[in-house]
C-alpha cells in the first residue's frame, strides 16, 4: 500500500524546522529557496527570531505571496517587546552576499536537488564556508523511498537534477563537515509503512549541521570576503512594531494611561455622587471572574508579562485581571479630585495600580517624563496628575445653559492635593 502522509510531507518538513527553532531559539534565521515564503510565514510567530530572511532565485515566486508577511492589525494595537525584521532577496545560493553572514540558522528545504552537482559544490562553499551559520538544516528527497510512491517514474519533480540515496546524501554531508568544520546528525520526516522504515528510510532525508565551537566560535570577515558585497536584490523588508521603538512605546503608554485614568475618573465620580451600586458591582465582578476562568481554561496558555501579547482571548483575560489588580491596588491611594472643572487623576495612582502602565514606563518619574510633551494628555501644572474633563461635553453645555455662573472650580481646587504647593513631594508620596 502506498504511504499517505498525515500531516502532509511539506508540513512535516516545516514542523521539523519549527521544533528546532523552539529548542534552539535562534535570533537570525535565513530560509534559502524560500519559494512562496510559506515556512517564513510560520516562523514569524516565533518571536525569539529578530531577523528573518528569505532568498530565492525566482523573484516572481517570492513576490506572489510576500505581502502575507506584513504585520496584522493586532501587531500594531498590541505590539510586543520583541523586535522582528523580515527581508526577502532575489539571489542565487551559489553566490555570496555579505548580508547573509552571521546567522544562527540557515534552512534549505528541498532546494539542493534543484541545483546541478557543480552548483551543489558552490552552495556548500557559500553556506558552510562563507555564511558560516551556527546551524544548518538541509532536507532533500531520499531516492530509496521512491518505489513506495505511487505512479512515480523518474524523479519526484521535473526540475530535480538528482535525487540521492541515504548513502549519497551522507557522503556529501560528511565531506562538507570535514571541509568547513561542522558536525551533522541525519534524520528525516515521512515515515515508511510498518516494517519498511529501516530498509527505505524517511521520504525526506534531513541533515542537521552544527558549527564546531557553536555560537562562541568566531565568524570574522576576511578582506576577500568583504569584497563580495551585496549580490542579492532586496525585494521586501519590514520592521514589526515593537515597544522598543520609543514612538510606539509612547503611543501605547498614552492610550493605556487615558484608558485607566478615564475608568478611575468614572469610578471616583460614581462613588462621589453615590451612584455606585455595590451589590450589583459584586455580582458583575464574580460573573466576570467565572467567565475569565473559563476563557483561561479554553485557551490553555497565558502570558506572565503584563504587556506581552498572545491570542485575543488571553488579552481579554489579562485585561480583566488587570482591572481587578487596578481596583485592589487603588485602595488606600491618594484620591482623585476636581480641579478647575477637570478631574485630576494622580499619576502615582495610575503607576502603582496599573501593571501595564508601570511596566511600560519603568518608573513614576519616567512616566511623567514620557507624558510631558504628549498633546493628547493634559497634565496638572506640577505634572503629578492627569487632568480629564469632568463631564461629557454635551452634559456640560446643557449645564452651562442652565447656570452660567454656578461653578468656578475655585473651592474644589483649594481642597485638591495636586496643586503647585504639593509639587516637591508627590513622587515620594507613593
Ligand atoms: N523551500 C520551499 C518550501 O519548503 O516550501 C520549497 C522549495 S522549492 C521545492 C525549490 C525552490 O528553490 C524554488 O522556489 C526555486 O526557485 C529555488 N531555487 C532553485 N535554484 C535556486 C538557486 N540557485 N538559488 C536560490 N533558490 C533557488
Amino acid at each position: 500500500m502506498a504511504p499517505v502522509f498525515s500531516p502532509p510531507l511539506h508540513r512535516q518538513r516545516h514542523q521539523f524546522v519549527i521544533d528546532f527553532v523552539k529548542r534552539q531559539k535562534p535570533q537570525k534565521v535565513v530560509d534559502l529557496g524560500c519559494s512562496e515564503c510559506s515556512l517564513l510565514k510560520k516562523l514569524k510567530f516565533h518571536r525569539e527570531i529578530e531577523l528573518l530572511v528569505g532568498v530565492d532565485i525566482n523573484g516572481a515566486i517570492i513576490k506572489k505571496k510576500m505581502h502575507g508577511l506584513a504585520p496584522v492589525s493586532t501587531d500594531y494595537l498590541q505590539p510586543s517587546y520583541d523586535q522582528l525584521r523580515i527581508e526577502l532577496y532575489q539571489g542565487s545560493v551559489t553566490q555570496k552576499d555579505m548580508r547573509l553572514r552571521g546567522f544562527d540558522l540557515v534552512t534549505s528545504i528541498e532546494l539542493i536537488e534543484h541545483l546541478t552537482l557543480d552548483d551543489v559544490e558552490r552552495f556548500s562553499e557559500v553556506v558552510f564556508g562563507y555564511m558560516t551559520p551556527v546551524a544548518v538544516i538541509v532536507s532533500t528527497p531520499n531516492s530509496e523511498f521512491n518505489p513506495l510512491l505511487p505512479v512515480l517514474a523518474g524523479f519526484r519533480h521535473s526540475d530535480h537534477k538528482f535525487e540521492w540515496t541515504r548513502a549519497e546524501f551522507q557522503s556529501w554531508a560528511l565531506k562538507v563537515c570535514l571541509a568547513y568544520g561542522y558536525d551533522v546528525e541525519f534524520t528525516g520526516v515521512g515515515k515508511a509503512p510498518p516494517g519498511q522504515q529501516e530498509r527505505v528510510g524517511f521520504c525526506s532525508q534531513i541533515g542537521v549541521f552544527h558549527r564546531l565551537g557553536g555560537r562562541e566560535s568566531s565568524n570574522v570577515l576576511s578582506d576577500d570576503d568583504a569584497e563580495d558585497g551585496f549580490s542579492y536584490t532586496l525585494l521586501y523588508s519590514i520592521n514589526y512594531p515593537s515597544l522598543r521603538d520609543n514612538n510606539i512605546l509612547r503611543r501605547v503608554l498614552v492610550s493605556e494611561v487615558l484608558y485607566w485614568a478615564e475608568k478611575l475618573k468614572r469610578r471616583w465620580m460614581e462613588e462621589k455622587t453615590g451612584e455606585r451600586d455595590e451589590a450589583e458591582e459584586c455580582l458583575r465582578a464574580s460573573e466576570q471572574r467565572i467567565e475569565m476562568e473559563e476563557k483561561q481554561t479554553a485557551c490553555g496558555a497565558r502570558t506572565n508579562h503584563p504587556v506581552e501579547q498572545c491570542g485575543r482571548e488571553v488579552l481579554e483575560v489579562q485585561e480583566g485581571e488587570d482591572e481587578e489588580v487596578f481596583w485592589n491596588n487603588r485602595k488606600g491611594q491618594q484620591e482623585s479630585c476636581i480641579l478647575h472643572r477637570s478631574v485630576s487623576v494622580p499619576l502615582a495612582v495610575l503607576w502603582s495600580c496599573c501593571p501595564k502602565v508601570s511596566a511600560l514606563s519603568g518608573s513614576l518619574s519616567n512616566l511623567r517624563h514620557l507624558l510631558m510633551d504628549e498633546p493628547n494628555v493634559k497634565l496638572s501644572q506640577d505634572g503629578s496628575a492627569v487632568l480629564l474633563q469632568e463631564q461629557d461635553l454635551e452634559e456640560e453645555e446643557e449645564e452651562e445653559e442652565d447656570n452660567d455662573v454656578e461653578d468656578s472650580g475655585y473651592g474644589e481646587a483649594s481642597q485638591c492635593p495636586h496643586s503647585a504647593e504639593q509639587e516637591g513631594d508627590w513622587e515620594a508620596n507613593i
